[in-house]
Parts: C-alpha cells; sequence; structure tokens
C-alpha cells in the first residue's frame, strides 16, 4: 500500500483501524491528525465511535478555525494545533490510551526503549508531560513545550501517549513500538530484573549487508506457492502481535541454496507476495532489498539441510524470557514439551556477529533437537521443516509463555516430572 497516494482523510481512516484493531484504543479515546501542505489539518472528529469511522467523519481545519465537515473536530483539537505550531517538521500526531503505555502513566514512568535494539531509533527521544485538563489550552501548552525539546514521543501523565512523524505511519510506528515495549516491560517485570542494552550493544544492530544482484530467469510454480504461504502467515503473525510492522523476518528454502526471505523496510502488514527477495547464493534479486539477517538465514540453511523455514520474530511474552535472568522452561504441558525442547537463551548480539570468528555462531546452537533460540534483549528464531511447523513452533513458545507469566497471579508452577518427560520421550520419539 502507497501511503503517499492516499488522501489524508483515507490515511486517517487506515490507520486510526490499525490502531482500534490491535486493542490500542477505545471507541471514544485517542485521536489522529495530519497536517496538510496548505495548513489545514484533518482531524477525526468528537464523539464518533472509532470502531466504525468513515472517510466523510473526518474533519478539516483550516488555517483560520474555520471548520469542514459533518461532524465537530476532537475535543482534543487544541493540542494538535499547539503541537503543529510549537514543531514546523511534524506532519503528523497520534494520540491513544493504549492499556501497557497507560500503565506506564499512571504511575508515572517512561518506558525504556533500549530494552530491544530497534525501539530507540524508531521511537526517538520520549518525553513526559505533567497532567492538564483535557481539551484544554494549558494540556496544548504543557505537552507542546516536551516536544519543543524534541522528543518524538511524549507519554501524558495519568492520560496516555502522543507520537509524532513526518507522516502518520511514522507516528503509528512510532506508537506501535513505544506500546510493544511497554508491554515487553511489564510482562518482564513479572518475571525479574528487565535488563537493556548498552550505547555499544545497540550499535551492533546498524551493521549493513551487501549482496550483490542477480535477476531470475523464472519464478517456478514451487517458488510462487512458498511466497503465497510467507505472505499469508506473516500477515496471520501481525495480527496475532507477534511481530510489528517494522519488526519480524520470515524464509523459507525454496531449493539447495535458493530461499525466499521477506524484505528490509516494508511494512509487515502490507506485504505482497512480490515483495519478498529471492536469495541465491550469494546474490539477491534484482531490485530488493533482504531483511539484515539474511546472512544467518543463509548459514543456518547451509548447515541444515532439513530446515526449511526460520521465522525471527519478537513475539513479548516469550521475550520477557529474553530481557530477565528468567529461564523458560517447555515442562508445562506435553504439546509444549513436545513442540519446543529446551530453548536456549543466547548472549545479545550474536544474531549480528554472523561471520566474527570470536564469537560463537548461532547455527552451533541449533539443532533437530533445539529447534528454536532466544536472543537475548532481540527476538526468538524458530526453525522447522516446513513453514507450518515453524509458525506452530513460535505459536507454541509465546502462548506457552504467556501462561507461564499469567500463572504467576495464582501460585507456583508444578512442570512435568522426570518420569514423565522419559515416558513423553519414548512414545513421541523425541
Ligand atoms: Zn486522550
Amino acid at each position: 500500500m502507497e501511503f503517499k497516494f492516499l488522501h489524508p482523510r483515507d490515511e486517517i481512516i487506515e490507520i486510526i483501524n490499525r490502531i482500534y484493531m490491535n486493542g490500542m484504543t477505545t471507541t471514544s479515546g485517542g485521536n489522529l491528525s495530519i497536517l496538510d501542505d496548505d495548513g489545514s489539518i484533518w482531524i477525526t472528529p468528537k464523539g464518533v465511535d472509532k470502531g466504525s469511522l468513515i472517510p466523510k467523519d473526518i474533519v478539516r481545519v483550516f488555517s483560520n478555525g474555520i471548520s469542514d465537515g459533518i461532524h465537530e473536530p476532537s475535543s482534543e483539537f487544541p493540542f494538535h494545533l499547539a503541537i503543529y505550531k510549537a514543531r514546523p517538521d511534524i506532519k503528523a500526531i497520534v494520540h491513544a490510551h493504549p492499556p501497557a503505555l497507560v500503565s506506564f502513566a499512571i504511575t508515572r514512568k517512561i518506558p525504556d526503549t533500549r530494552i530491544v535494539p530497534k525501539a530507540r531509533e524508531i521511537c526517538g527521544k520520549v518525553g513526559y508531560a505533567k497532567y492538564a485538563l483535557p481539551g484544554s489550552d494549558k494540556l496544548g501548552e504543557v505537552i507542546s513545550d516536551i516536544f519543543k525539546q524534541n522528543h518524538d514521543s511524549v507519554l501524558m501523565e495519568n492520560h496516555g501517549i502522543v507520537t509524532v512523524g513526518n507522516s502518520l505511519m511514522h507516528a503509528f510506528q512510532r506508537l506501535e513500538t513505544l506500546d510493544f515495549c511497554a508491554r515487553l516491560t511489564l510482562k518482564a517485570n513479572i518475571l525479574g530484573k528487565v535488563k537493556v542494552l548498552s550505547n555499544e550493544e545497540l550499535d551492533l544492530s546498524r551493521k549493513d549487508i551487501a549482496l550483490d544482484e542477480f535477476n531470475p530467469d523464472n519464478h517456478t510454480s514451487k517458488e510462487k506457492e512458498i511466497r503465497k504461504n510467507i505472505i499469508s502467515l506473516i500477515h496471520r503473525s501481525y495480527s496475532q502481535n507477534l511481530v510489528t510492522s517494522t519488526e519480524g523476518t520470515f524464509s523459507a528454502r525454496v531449493e539447495d541454496d535458493i530461499f525466499l526471505i521477506t524484505p528490509w523496510g516494508i511494512d509487515r502488514k502490507y506485504l505482497s507476495e512480490e515483495d519478498l527477495v529471492l536469495i541465491k547464493g550469494n546474490k539477491r534479486e534484482a531490485g530488493k532489498q533482504p531483511s539484515k539477517s539474511v546472512n544467518l538465514h543463509k548459514k543456518i540453511y547451509n548447515k541444515n539441510p532439513y530446515i526449511n523455514a526460520i521465522l525471527i520474530a519478537h513475539p513479548p511474552n516469550i521475550l520477557a524470557f529474553g530481557v530477565t535472568d528468567a529461564k523458560f522452561d517447555s515442562r508445562t504441558i506435553p504439546e509444549s514439551y513436545i513442540v519446543l525442547r529446551d530453548i536456549p537463551k543466547l548472549p545479545y548480539g550474536l544474531e549480528y556477529r554472523t561471520g566474527e570468528l570470536e564469537y560463537p555462531e548461532i547455527t552451533d546452537f541449533i539443532s533437530e533437537s533445539t529447534p528454536i533460540v532466544l536472543c537475548e534483549n532481540n527476538c526468538i528464531i524458530v526453525t522447522g521443516n516446513s513453514l507450518l511447523q515453524s509458525y506452530d513452533r513460535l505459536e507454541v513458545a509465546e502462548f506457552s509463555a504467556k501462561s507461564v507469566i499469567a500463572s504467576k497471579a495464582i501460585g507456583e508452577i508444578v512442570p512435568i516430572g522426570k518420569f514423565e518427560i522419559d515416558e513423553l520421550e519414548k512414545a513421541f520419539d523425541l
């Protein structure tokens, strides 16, 4: 989907739907706006259900203050206007009350975006605005003051969150990523002390990869089928919160040293078959940029002929074990142990050090009996002999971690005993 060709009304509808469907706002809460080139502001209306907005509900407020539309502009219009006045580089604003970020707003804390590698880059500086009456000019003053100090996301005390950007998508990605950090932090704190990354560690993730291009002679029917299957699963994983719009890499082997991988820098929700990048040996399909983890995928395929699909994802429950010292034990229910086995936790950064001789390779830890590894403060890497097997493992890992974290509210976990594990191993030939 090319956002640059969308009318501001349609852009607002698309993004409010994503925010609402992702559980980041209620029917009455939150508002979005876009600053048009002529200085007018397109904004969501006051008092209309956020779950059923249509383009004609969006209100345009001209720079002389006169509005055009079938509704009144959002009651928070004053703070949107104040932000645009304070920062001419801002072209779009998102305000919402996502539950995890509200948890931070009511405990008066700011989520730390150094919990995973890309979040700080995406969210920018996160500021904090003191409470003021909703809809008041005072609230506009307080928030715009913080944006003036070059923050790109502002947590509103006892209220919610405002993110800004050079486009509505940009502001949305900041909201989504900050909300992800908040959800991850809340889960992780139940398990133990949360570790954040140092500047040196964050820099590791910025390494670029360079591959030569090739023009495929043809696209086989097998390749086309794999393209379709990857796209269907990546869309499913986006709606299940297993990946975000900017993070998450899926790949699948076509044959030998040929595989398909998700591209770098394209929104996971709108990915389509033609966006996937074909990799052959050390070359990438002409004109396309593969995910930065392409060399890691290549190494895993080269070393393990039985692996045909690799998923790198960032689901908050299993990742909560990756940002704390807590150890994830899959001996919870038979399905978890059978599907997951033991999941080793690898020190941060190995995923970026493929080919550096002084560090162990991630491939050293992956085998048929250890199909999944958890990379500290970053991601889970799931392998399998098919896309569906890998996807099932990813879902089971996230579901099991969710049960373990939730169980802390009611009591101690009693894992499946040694005798029963031996029995399972025998019965399922593990
Ligand atoms: Zn609000």
